[in-house]
């Protein structure tokens, strides 16, 4: 049987302080899986970097040279953010004739020491190896509150996903080829993953504080992950609109008939004031909140009709 050729698919912002540790780190697992003969000599890792403004690309190319090729790089023309890179790195990967596929951060705050047990289960059969976190105790008490309630909310608007889900995942070419067909700008991979169906599996692994640099995703960031991850997979939203404009009708109507029967049959029209004053205020909050989540769907309709590229690659070195 052909080994398969693995590709490490790593997306980095910013990292200079991390490439060469994790590059060792990275290599030196690669090396012990192909003498086992596990892997393919043709495996590779592939960095990719998305926009930095620091010394990250000039240390891809450093890494490049010295081990002829096995590290690869792939340069944005700009920040494009993590999802957009990560995809960018499979479709790469598959020109290189990887046969499957593993997404890990620079930081290597995700067990790196892993990869062996996803090609494992790669290897059992299963075409999609998800990495599900452990626990969020590296997380600050907000995001891992915040997390931990997006995963519920999705899980509740209908879209299963794994709580404690995380990118650090194997899949293989087939899947990278059936994600091809997706064509939306705005792509959620926990959530595209879990919409491709394919045999799957699960690895679990612990997360270790980050050793050198700080992290890229800003709470603005994160928020704007987690709405576009809602968005672009659920709309229940929609319905919970327009479920609230069908509940407001028939509260105004029952409300109609009883001024109705206030001023015709029971005559007792004392202006109640601070009534309508807390009425106009709640109908206008749920008024503008609806609004609101109609207008995060035509956010997203707008940036998908205009098929833009997701992403832009400047340099590349194979
Ligand atoms: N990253 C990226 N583009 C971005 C933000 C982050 O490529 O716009 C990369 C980053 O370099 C790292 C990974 O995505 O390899 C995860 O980011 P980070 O470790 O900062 O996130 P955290 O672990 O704090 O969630
Ligand atoms: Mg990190």
């Amino acid at each position: 049987m052909n080994l398969p050729v693995l590709a490490i698919i790593v997306p980095c912002l910013n990292e200079e302080e991390c490439i060469s540790s994790t590059t060792g780190r990275l290599l030196e697992i690669l090396c012990d899986l192909e003498n086992k003969e596990e892997i393919s000599l043709n495996s590779f890792i592939l960095y990719i970097d998305d926009g930095s403004n620091d010394y990250t690309w000039q240390l891809i190319e450093k890494y490049n040279n010295e081990t002829n090729g096995k590290v690869k790089g792939v340069s944005f023309s700009r920040n494009f953010g993590n999802q957009k890179a990560i995809l960018a790195g499979l479709f790469e990967a598959l020109n290189y004739n990887a046969d499957c596929f593993i997404s890990i951060d620079a930081d290597l705050q995700q067990d790196e020491t892993k990869i062996p047990e996803f090609i494992k289960k790669y290897k059992d059969g299963a075409q999609i190896v998800a990495g599900i976190r452990n626990d969020r105790n590296t997380d600050g008490l907000f995001k891992k509150y915040t997390a931990l309630t997006f995963y519920r909310l999705m899980n509740l608007l209908g879209v299963k996903i794994k709580v404690n889900h995380s990118d650090y995942r194997l899949v293989s070419r087939q899947v990278v080829e059936s994600l091809k067909k997706f064509p939306e700008t705005n792509l959620f991979l926990r959530g595209i993953f879990n919409e491709l169906g394919f045999t799957n599996d699960f690895v679990y692994f612990d997360v270790k504080a980050r050793e050198k640099g700080k992290t890229k995703f800003t709470p603005v960031s994160l928020l704007s992950l987690a709405i576009s991850g809602i968005t672009s997979f659920s709309i229940v939203p929609l319905r919970i609109v327009t479920f609230i404009g069908f509940m407001m009708s028939f509260l105004s109507f029952l409300l109609g008939i009883s001024a109705f029967i206030d001023k015709f049959i029971r005559h007792n029209t004392v202006p109640g004031w601070t009534t309508i004053v807390a009425a106009i205020g709640f109908i206008s909050g749920i008024q503008v909140l609806c609004m609101g989540i109609i207008a995060e769907y035509l956010g997203q309709l707008f940036q998908e009709v205009k098929s833009r590229p997701r992403y832009i690659i400047e340099k590349k070195i194979g």
